[in-house]
């Protein structure tokens, strides 16, 4: 059913604000939410790519599990999310989207500062599908930079729940950027490398066998798609401490995101990766990965 007026114009995506429905260019929080004021927040983000959601119940799922862990309430059963999200990909007719879910603190009554106190509140939207990666890049492959930036310890803000303690990250970023890398990866602070702004990481040694950092990331669910295609085309990986060196060393790298899927990596901090060209097992798991977005086990079509 189109509920949507037809006057109002969604294609630059749409969002849902507390209960409404708004061009995404009109979509706006108080500023006295606490997550704009503390980025007491969680959120997740799935993907539509054409027309269909990809794997939309392993997000939902991680989204749950986020607002649990952080003692947040979107105020509706995760069905009810998905029929936002759906409704918000439809009216801005976009094919390829990128959706996010956000449940925000909100505020407690004046005066109080008792977060069991705040009325916690939902938002989500649509937006044209983001790419952490430009079409050269995925070409070619990036230039990723190790930073010294510490990722922020899982004992403070515990990783497996999505959110949006970024400063590291942007931090890392900005200085990866400013010397001429295309992106950056954290790390743990005892050497070993954990994740970057959006994604995780892996790499395979010359021994054939993928690895990724077991603690301290996201559980991302491109990273659980990898581990899965993996177990598919019978490549062994290990989830363990990933050492800087052994990535610098590895015959192939790659970053794994919703924001694009398996991401090639031929170089780090100056030196080439193998033989600097995409590698052999990235180049079979980006090809699984697509392939996987018309396998209606992980796909979840969208009535527009
Ligand atoms: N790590 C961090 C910090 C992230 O923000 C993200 C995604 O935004 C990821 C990893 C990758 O997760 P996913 O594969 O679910 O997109």
């Amino acid at each position: 059913m189109n509920t949507a007026d037809p006057t109002t114009d969604y294609s630059q995506g749409a969002a849902f604000v507390r209960g409404q429905y708004l061009p995404i260019g009109q979509a706006t929080l108080p500023l006295t939410d606490w997550g704009f004021l503390r980025s007491d927040a969680t959120y997740d983000v799935v993907t539509a790519w054409d027309g269909a959601f990809f794997r939309l119940d392993a997000h939902l799922e991680r989204f749950a599990a986020s607002c649990a862990r952080f003692r947040l309430d979107p105020g509706m059963a995760m069905p009810q999310v998905a029929q936002v999200l759906a409704e918000c990909v439809r009216r801005s007719g976009l094919r390829r989207a990128y959706v996010e879910m956000i449940v925000t603190r909100g505020q407690p009554p004046w005066g109080s500062r008792d977060p069991r106190q705040a009325v916690n509140q939902f938002y989500a939207f649509a937006v044209p599908y983001v790419w952490i990666a430009n079409e050269a890049q995925r070409a070619q492959g990036l230039h990723l930079h190790v930073s010294d930036v510490q990722r922020i310890p899982s004992a403070s803000v515990d990783a497996r729940a999505k959110n949006y303690h970024w400063n590291d990250l942007t931090m890392g970023l900005l200085g990866a950027l400013d010397a001429g890398f295309d992106t950056v990866v954290l790390s743990d602070g005892a050497g070993h490398v954990v994740e970057g702004p959006g994604f995780n990481v892996f790499c395979v040694g010359a021994d054939g066998v993928i690895v990724t950092p077991a603690s301290g990331v996201l559980e991302g669910v491109t990273r659980r798609t990898v581990i899965e295609m993996a177990q598919a085309l019978g490549l062994p990986l290990q989830q363990r401490a990933l050492p800087a060196a052994e990535l610098r060393g590895a015959r192939e790298a790659f970053l794994s995101s919703s924001g694009g899927g398996v991401l090639p990596v031929t170089r780090v901090d100056g030196a080439t990766i193998g033989d600097g060209r995409v590698g052999a097992v990235t180049q079979r798991l980006i090809e699984t990965y697509w392939a996987w977005h018309r396998d209606p086990r992980y796909s979840t079509p969208i009535a527009y």
